[in-house]
């Protein structure tokens, strides 16, 4: 399972705007890009985000290369896999951006996310690789599995011991989380209710970019 490894508050600088990729320290002053919000490298001060054109204007492929940059990034996909969930999405019926919204909402260290058990994606895949829940009563350790309608998400029991749980529905109260999720707090579990709708996926997405990016 291939995922990023190099330094992630650049990954911020160069897509111009917060990911929120390091859970709770995105909220404080030690953001990276609250203190150095211009592209890193050389460059990074003067030249903007280095996508535009030399008339300054950014050209549509810059466009769309960048939407679908900033979602590969805020899901924490590498390109191999955000291609197939495209293909994937492309193949079902409906409208191939909102299915491709809805593939990556469905993984599993996004739901764990989502349901407040995690304060980053991040988080939540590494918490799940060192198999602290189960799915459908299931042990699981694929960050990157695909929930459905009626899939139940649970904290292993003996992981419930360990401190980092204990101290987790306090934590975890204080999250919102979506409506197409139920969670209960005292089990430590969740409920995929449903798929999300496109207005109920935040973050600053554009799946037509995304859509117009790989049918080039
Ligand atoms: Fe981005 Fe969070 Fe790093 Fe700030 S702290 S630059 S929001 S990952």
């Amino acid at each position: 399972m291939a995922k990023y490894i190099g330094p992630v508050c650049k990954l911020c600088r160069r897509e111009g705007e917060k990911l929120f990729l390091k859970g709770e320290r995105c909220y404080t002053p030690q953001c990276a890009f609250e203190r150095r919000s211009f592209a890193p490298g050389q460059h990074g001060k003067t030249s903007g985000r280095g996508s535009a054109t030399r008339t300054g204007r950014e050209s549509d492929y810059a466009r769309q290369l960048r939407a679908k940059q900033r979602a590969r990034r805020i899901y924490g996909v590498m390109e191999r896999q955000f291609r197939r969930y495209y293909e994937m999405s492309l193949s079902r019926r409906g409208l191939t951006g909102l299915n491709l919204l809805q593939t990556l909402e469905s993984r599993l260290d996004n739901v764990i996310y989502r349901l407040g058990f995690a304060s980053s994606r991040a988080q939540a895949r590494l918490l799940v690789t060192h198999g602290h829940f189960l799915v459908n009563g299931r042990r699981t350790d694929v960050p990157s599995m695909l929930l459905k309608q009626g899939d139940v998400v649970t904290v292993r029991e003996g992981s419930r011991k360990l401190s980092y749980f204990k101290q987790l529905p306090e934590l975890a109260a204080k999250r919102t989380f979506p409506a197409w999720l139920t969670r209960d707090l005292k089990n430590l579990s969740g409920v995929v209710e449903r798929m999300p709708e496109r207005s109920e996926i935040d973050g600053n997405l554009n799946e037509q970019l995304i859509v117009e990016y790989y049918s080039r």
